[in-house]
């Protein structure tokens, strides 16, 4: 079931034309899709417009057959986890992670069983009542996931949310991440410059150079069948 679909998308800036150029793509339900490019190719423009966090220039954005291009970020049903994570330093731990929910008016109690739940899940049940300065950067970096996970949407999106982990973490992580939307189930769009994370973690792959869609397809088959140079050599495969 196509749960993401991008009919002819396109962006400019008032002093930047062409950001993207006539995208079409269609994500599946439950499919870890990754977006991956240099930087400055578009990714995170392209994802801001799929969360409604910037206009949409040209084209048609489609969430669970529904065209979505003037909804307001919150109807959209998806959640997103930043680089930077985001999180509000005045608050703990579990105010972070309610925060959305508290926006929402979510009744109390729900938003407890949905607290501990998440909290157990991600292993943050010992730290709620801290403060984001209290926590190394994986634990942050966890609360931020948290925060999308226990809004529940059926959507997640994620820009380059690892690039300020060490290495160890990051390859940690990988596995965290792609264990948790295996098990719930989650649409993943998940945003990287790093070829090794694309290639391990997506089922599908689309690469992204000027704007435009140099290829999309698995792994394998960027690997063994670059469409161009541009492929071959940002995925690093023989040819
Ligand atoms: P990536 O995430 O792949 O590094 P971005 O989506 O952030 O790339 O940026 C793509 C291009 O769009 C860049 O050339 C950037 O300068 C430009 N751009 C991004 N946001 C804006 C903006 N608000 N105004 C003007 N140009 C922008
Ligand atoms: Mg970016």
């Amino acid at each position: 079931m196509k749960h993401v679909e991008l009919i002819g998308v396109s962006k400019s800036f008032e002093k930047q034309q062409n950001v993207l150029n006539e995208i079409d793509l269609s994500i599946e339900k439950g499919e870890f899709f990754v977006l991956v490019g240099p930087s400055g190719s578009g990714k995170s423009t392209l994802l801001r417009m799929i969360a409604g966090l910037e206009d949409i220039t040209g084209g048609i954005l489609k969430i669970s057959d529904k065209t979505v291009n003037h909804l307001p970020p919150k109807d959209r049903n998806l959640s997103m986890v930043f680089q930077n994570y985001a999180l509000y330093p005045h608050l703990t731990v579990e105010q972070n992670i309610l925060f959305g929910l508290h926006v929402k008016k979510t009744p109390k109690k729900e938003q407890q069983k949905r607290l501990k739940e998440t909290a157990d899940m991600m292993g943050l049940t010992e730290l709620l009542k801290r403060k984001p300065k209290e926590l190394s950067g994986g634990q942050r970096q966890r609360v931020a996931l948290a925060r999308s996970v226990v809004s529940e949407s059926p959507i997640c999106l994620m820009d380059e949310p690892l690039s300020n982990l060490d290495a160890k973490l990051r390859a940690h992580m990988r596995i965290e991440i792609r264990r948790l939307q295996k098990k719930l189930g989650l649409t993943m769009i998940y945003v990287t410059h790093d070829q090794v994370e694309a290639m391990t973690m997506g089922d599908r792959i689309m690469v992204l150079n000027e704007g435009k869609i140099q290829q999309v397809g698995k792994p394998i088959t960027l690997y063994n069948k670059p469409a161009n140079l541009f492929v071959a050599s940002f995925i690093g495969s023989p040819k």
